[in-house]
């Protein structure tokens, strides 16, 4: 039976990155969006059906995290973190449970997973997240070259199949395929390079071979020639991207890939570091730096998504996309087009679009709601006083049930 239901909205932005519209009746039906009117208050609407009446409220898409690493704790106690370096699943799932419920309650209903050691967020997506609201898209493990970078997310290939022979051997039951190709970013020496880890051709060959199982790569890269040899060889994302400077975002720009900067890592390492502790410094100066070259990426046209690395230190899960968010509008953005680097263009990236990531006819009322107009937005994100899930309210265990049906 398709039940028809109207919602009288105060301000609502689509997801598209066009500006916030007043007053709006939303019909839905079945839960999808069927009908979007604008001047909702004057709005006609049959007087026997229910109206959820959100007037004085924003509503935005459900949001979408383009880079989460779901078994791994952001806190800043030791044993914790040298404890989750080599855990079993077992041991991680609770872990990985309140983290996903973490991003849920702050409204992010998909993540992209960037990888573990173990493959656990894979196994945890089938397992557990199935009915929970929230969808993950995961790469099991990342690959990267024997002794670099990488072992905390990934793996190395297998020496007898290369890259595009062990990414093959790999890919089943993969949402995508995610690669190193560079270090990490010095805390000890600002801007400092690393080399790429995978040579073009190795690059290029492995881009075909996830394609062979319709994957697409996301690489992790900072610095000109790791992020410009993945962009050249087709890859779908570049992940942080410190320092690649304006040649790369031109290039990333005329290839349409995407970027997803994770510029709240260092907001995460430089609040979290101890105070008077040098690497903070460097911190902010690596964030500084990151915030110019995403102003510099909405100028060339770049499509840029907001990824938050949660689990790293001090980049909390659910909250660190809102913080995120920020950032963007830091840099530049309006809020509407930080709104749609957090959703349309994330649901995008994960293969979600017709589900999540934009509210317009057709599409289902999914959306986060959140006291006042969108000047107030900002402060409050990451937390949504409700949440709708194809029109239906999403509750959480312990909460009271919502007091208005829709
Ligand atoms: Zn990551």
């Amino acid at each position: 039976v398709s039940r028809t239901t109207f919602i009288r909205v105060g301000w609502l932005i689509d997801g598209s990155g066009r500006p916030a519209r007043p007053d709006v009746l939303l019909k839905v039906e079945a839960g999808l969006i069927a009908g979007l009117e604008e001047g909702g208050e004057g709005a006609s609407h049959p007087a026997e059906r229910p109206l959820l009446d959100l007037a004085g409220r924003t509503i935005i898409p459900g949001l979408v995290d383009a880079h989460v690493h779901l078994f791994m704790s952001p806190t800043s106690q030791e044993d914790v973190r040298r404890g989750q370096l080599a855990s079993s699943y077992q041991a991680l799932e609770p872990v990985m449970a309140g983290q996903a419920a973490a991003l849920l309650r702050a409204g992010v209903l998909a993540a992209r997973d960037g990888g573990d050691y173990g493959g656990f967020s894979l196994r945890f997506r089938d397992e557990r997240l199935p009915g929970t609201g929230l969808r993950l898209a995961s790469p099991g493990r990342a690959w990267h070259v024997p002794g670099r970078y990488g072992r905390l997310i990934g793996r190395p290939p297998q020496p007898d199949l290369g890259l595009a022979g062990s990414i093959r051997a790999g890919a089943a039951g993969l949402d995508h395929v995610k690669l190193v190709n560079s270090g990490l970013n010095s805390l000890a020496q600002f801007g400092r390079l690393t080399r790429p880890q995978f040579s073009p051709a190795e690059l290029r060959a492995a881009v075909t071979a996830a394609g062979e199982s319709g994957l697409q790569v996301m690489v992790h890269a900072n610095g000109p020639e790791p992020v410009a040899s993945a962009v050249r060889a087709g890859c779908r994302s570049i992940e942080h991207g410190f320092f690649m400077g304006r040649d790369c975002l031109k290039l990333m720009a005329d290839l349409g890939c995407v970027w997803v900067p994770t510029a709240v890592t260092m907001q995460g390492l430089s609040e979290t570091l101890p105070p008077g502790d040098p690497r903070a410094g460097v911190a902010r100066l690596n964030l500084e730096a990151q915030l110019e070259q995403l102003a510099l990426a909405r100028d060339l046209g770049v499509r840029v998504a907001c990824g938050s690395d949660s689990g790293s230190l001090g980049v909390v899960h659910g909250r660190s996309l809102a913080q995120e968010m920020a950032l963007f509008v830091r840099a530049g953005f309006g809020l509407e087009e930080a709104v749609a680097a957090a959703s349309a263009l994330g649901a995008e990236l994960l293969g979600l679009d017709g589900d999540l990531g934009r509210l317009t006819p057709g599409r289902p009322a999914t959306f986060l709601v959140f006291e006042g107009p969108p000047a107030g937005l900002l402060q409050r994100l990451g937390r949504p006083e409700r949440i709708l899930l194809r029109g239906r309210p999403l509750s959480f265990p312990g909460d009271s049930p919502p007091d208005q049906p829709v």
